[in-house]
């Protein structure tokens, strides 16, 4: 999937050589060349990260961070600063930066920058699955609804798990049977649907909505 970068740099040759640059690497790219309107396309279309520039008109890029970080947004924000401004840098990272450029900056350095924070990302990402209220960590095995810790078994647990790694794709019994119970299961595929009840009614316990749907005579999706 291509990355989407937001770039808000209002020094418009350098924001047009970035752009290309970043462009010819296939990264999907927004410029913004004022702290406005840079804070309106983050918000509007949310990018997998964002290059601010310090010192923007009209809003900086540390405010934009910061109001960014306050509305629970956690993509990577890499920093361009002028040399004279790397006192701030303090500033930066408790308005919740991930990382500096200084300029001049070689374009290479931007771009590992890049890659390095988005790979670390995904990473992250990928330990968590989250589908509406509901997340699953792999690596605590934590389940919660909402802010409702949810107790599963390590069966439910793999179901859950494949159902959320896979969000809105209808998987059929013999998918989820080859993937939860394994290709040597001998039993009824009836286990399927006994296990779908557990786990529905532990995730609707208090009322909560229906995730797991029932396609009929397929199988399962999970949904809105
Ligand atoms: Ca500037």
């Amino acid at each position: 999937m291509t990355a989407r970068i937001l770039l808000v740099e209002d020094e418009v040759k350098l924001a047009r050589f970035i752009e290309l640059e970043l462009s010819s690497e296939g990264y999907e790219i927004s410029v913004a060349h004022d702290g406005m309107s840079g804070l309106a396309l983050a918000r509007s279309s949310p990018p997998d990260l964002a290059i601010l520039d310090w010192m923007l008109p009209g809003l900086s890029g540390l405010e934009i961070c910061r109001r960014l970080r306050a509305t629970g947004s956690a993509i990577p924000v890499i920093f361009v600063t002028a040399k004279d401004e790397i006192g701030d840098r303090v500033a930066g990272l408790d308005a919740g930066a991930d990382d500096y450029v200084v300029k001049p900056f070689s374009i290479e350095e931007l771009l590992a920058r890049i890659r390095a924070h988005l790979r670390r990302n995904q990473e992250k990402e990928k330990d968590i699955l989250q589908f509406e209220d509901l997340s699953l960590n792999r690596l605590t095995r934590e389940v919660y609804r909402g802010k409702q810790a949810i107790d599963l078994t390590a069966k439910e647990f793999d179901l859950l798990e494949y159902l959320l790694s896979h969000p809105r794709q209808v998987l059929t019994k013999d998918m989820i049977l080859e993937r939860v119970w394994g290709y040597d299961f001998m039993g009824d595929s009836n286990i399927i649907e006994v296990y779908i009840r557990y786990l529905r009614l532990k995730l609707e316990e208090n009322g909560e909505k229906r995730l797991i749907h029932t396609v009929r005579g397929v199988g399962y999706a999970l949904r809105e």
